[in-house]
């Protein structure tokens, strides 16, 4: 495994692989590593001749009140992680490599990110357009990982590579989840004892919901309703957004729509925070042939 952590390093590896003839898989992340970015790493691997994982913190996809310099980082830890799950190469960049002076340009994706985090989070995923489209001009990669766990960023990222004919496969992939249903995140470190016993909360709500919604007549307001109620009953948890929005386009719902009779897919997407740590997960329901969790 090749740790490269300038852009010149980096390409000159890949033009390597690439010589020989290797299709290239990437995992893009901003490190901490857990068994959720093991997931995507291993399928990297599987589908595709080398991986590449990438490793930054990107400072511009953090508002001014948000946790970049308490994000958690552990290097040795993560390219172990990285070694053992097969990665060929690790990008390893510092933030002034990948952003010398101030960027000028922007990259911004409408529609898809005014709701959820797009609403709670102004300007995040401006800062993830403009990262994701950076690395994929350097990496070039035939396929990209990501995880469901952030479903909104699937669909914005889908949406960018079309719009901006990127010549790469976005790869989505399940949500990877603790024993208990709390879904892996590197911010799960941030939860006292107490809030990680809480924390269940989140995916207990969305197995609720997987029971609510078949029941005859239940609407789309009556089951946010629901989660809402369920949520508020775990202590010490305060509400970002319970949201019921179709994918992947993440439109609104009529609070009157009957779900059981929508011809598409939905998203339930949960925001919850718990004291300074902000906690996501969803899941989709299928429309034909009841629910799926994924
Ligand atoms: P992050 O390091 O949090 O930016 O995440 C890097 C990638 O790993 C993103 O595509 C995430 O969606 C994905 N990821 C994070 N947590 C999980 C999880 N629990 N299961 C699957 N993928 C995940």
């Amino acid at each position: 495994m090749k740790i490269c952590r300038t852009i010149a390093g980096l390409k000159q590896q890949l033009g390597e692989l690439r010589q020989e003839g290797k299709t290239i898989g990437f995992v893009p992340t901003m490190g901490f590593l857990h068994e959720g970015h093991a997931s995507l790493m291993r399928q990297a691997k599987e589908q595709n001749e080398a991986a590449v994982l990438s490793i930054f913190v990107n400072p511009t996809q953090f508002g001014p009140n948000e946790d970049f310099d308490r994000y958690p980082r552990d290097e040795e830890r993560d390219l172990e992680l990285a070694e053992q799950n097969g990665m060929d190469l690790v990008f390893l960049p510092s933030v002034e490599e990948m952003y010398p002076r101030k960027p000028l340009t922007s990259v911004l994706v409408s529609g898809v990110t005014t709701r959820l985090c797009g609403a709670s989070r102004p300007g995040h995923f401006d800062g993830v357009g403009l990262i994701v489209s950076k690395l994929f001009h350097i990496v070039q990669p035939d396929r990209a990982y990501f995880g469901m766990k952030d479903a909104q960023q699937v669909a914005v990222i889908t949406q960018l590579v079309e719009d901006l004919n990127f010549n790469v496969d976005v790869v989505p992939c399940p949500t990877v989840r603790e024993p208990d249903g709390l879904a892996l995140s590197s911010r799960n470190v941030y939860l006292s004892a107490q809030q990680r016993s809480q924390a269940v909360v989140l995916s207990q709500s969305l197995q609720l919901a997987k029971e609510w919604i078949p029941q005859p007549g239940m609407t789309a307001g009556e089951l946010v309703e629901r989660v809402k109620n369920h949520i508020r009953g775990a202590s010490g948890a305060a509400i970002d957004y319970v949201e019921l929005l179709r994918f992947p386009s993440l439109e609104e719902l009529s609070a009157d729509a009957a779900i059981n009779e929508l011809p598409y897919t939905v998203i339930l997407a949960l925001a919850v925070k718990f004291g300074n740590t902000r906690l996501i997960d969803n899941s989709l329901y299928e429309p034909i042939g009841g629910v799926d969790h994924v």
